[in-house]
């Protein structure tokens, strides 16, 4: 009930439903070369004093959460270069073929299921640096935000083996801003919390202060909040916030995939349920949500009229002090 479903695509089809059934498999036996032949060539990057990667560092990067127009010309640049790229789940395969040079190997978790070892992983980067690769750790979105690259990295650092960070879009940014969803806006609010759906035991973040949460953020983006959005939509409730409050949930952004569900805070979990949703999903609670009757540029692009274009109903040009 209550549930407005559109669906937008972008980008081109990726295999990501067989990746995450192909969790089970050890690093050793998804390593793989990609089948050379047709594939697209990288494209050039423009004149500028490109790093260098030296064999025995490991770059970790961001690939951006789907659309590999988000990768950055650091990450392109990396991908030139690498010898060896190791990636996740999240990443578009799609993005690999401009590493067509490389040992691609898939290193995937997804929450829930059996899963390579994030200890294994980190140690396998340590192994591949030490024979002399220069190695590159793909992650989707940023590999900073809730990615673990943090630990990979400081795992890195104690073997003294070198690093590089690139940053990526992430997806609570750009997944939300391909859905027509401003992570921040003026009129909504000056504050946005990004917050996990669980935790290392795969609970409801319990260190996590939901009434604060709650009360201090006017805007909320919440990374794997599938599993436990009954129990966190109830914890926002109960921390005051209403029942009517918009929701967005906005799946495998940006691709071909890619769907935005708009509900609210107390329907939320009948509506996911009854849409058959499944990760990875970006949900976002707040009134910027309703900004996507708007600003959602893909539907218009699709030659749709924009819904509302006063949306807030602030009654008056959107550019006035
Ligand atoms: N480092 C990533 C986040 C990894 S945590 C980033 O910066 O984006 C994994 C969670 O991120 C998923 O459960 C989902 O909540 C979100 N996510 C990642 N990619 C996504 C995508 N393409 N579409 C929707 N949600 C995504």
């Amino acid at each position: 009930m209550g549930v407005l479903v559109i669906g937008r695509t972008i980008g081109r089809a990726s295999d990501a439903a067989n990746r995450q059934m192909a969790v089970v498999c050890s690093l050793s036996t998804r390593a793989r070369h990609l089948h050379k032949g047709g594939m697209t060539p990288p494209p050039p990057l423009p004149t500028h004093a490109w790093p260098q990667m030296e064999p025995g560092w490991v770059w970790l990067c961001g690939a951006g959460p789907g659309d590999p127009g988000l990768l950055t010309l650091h990450a392109a640049n990396a991908l030139r270069q690498a010898d060896v790229v190791i990636y996740d789940a999240l990443v578009q395969e799609q993005i690999l073929e401009w590493a067509p040079q490389a040992q691609h190997i898939y290193a995937g978790k997804r929450g829930g299921k059996p899963s390579a070892k994030q200890r294994d992983i980190s140690l396998h980067l340590v192994e591949l640096a030490r024979a002399g690769k220069k190695v590159l750790r793909l992650k989707g979105g940023d590999p900073f935000v809730f990615g673990r690259g943090g630990e990979e990295a400081q795992t890195l650092v104690q073997h003294g083996i070198p690093i590089r960070i690139i940053p990526g879009i992430s997806a609570g940014i750009g997944g939300l801003a391909y859905a027509g969803i401003p992570v921040t806006h003026r009129d909504v609010n000056q504050s946005v919390t990004f917050v996990t759906g669980h935790d290392q035991s795969g609970n409801t973040p319990g260190s996590l202060d939901w009434d604060s949460i709650s009360k201090g953020s006017q805007v909320i983006v919440i990374y794997m909040g599938m599993k436990h959005i009954a129990q966190i939509a109830d914890k926002l409730i109960d921390a005051g916030r209403s029942l009517h409050e918009p929701v967005a949930e906005v799946t495998t952004a940006p691709t071909d995939e890619q769907r935005v569900d708009e509900t609210t805070l107390g329907t939320i979990f009948e509506d996911i349920t009854e849409a058959g949703l499944a990760p990875p999903a970006i949900i976002c609670v707040g009134q910027s949500v309703l900004m996507r009757q708007v600003l959602d540029w893909q539907s218009m692009a699709a030659g749709e009229l924009p819904r509302n274009t006063d949306p807030l109903g602030r009654g008056r040009p959107a550019e006035t002090a």
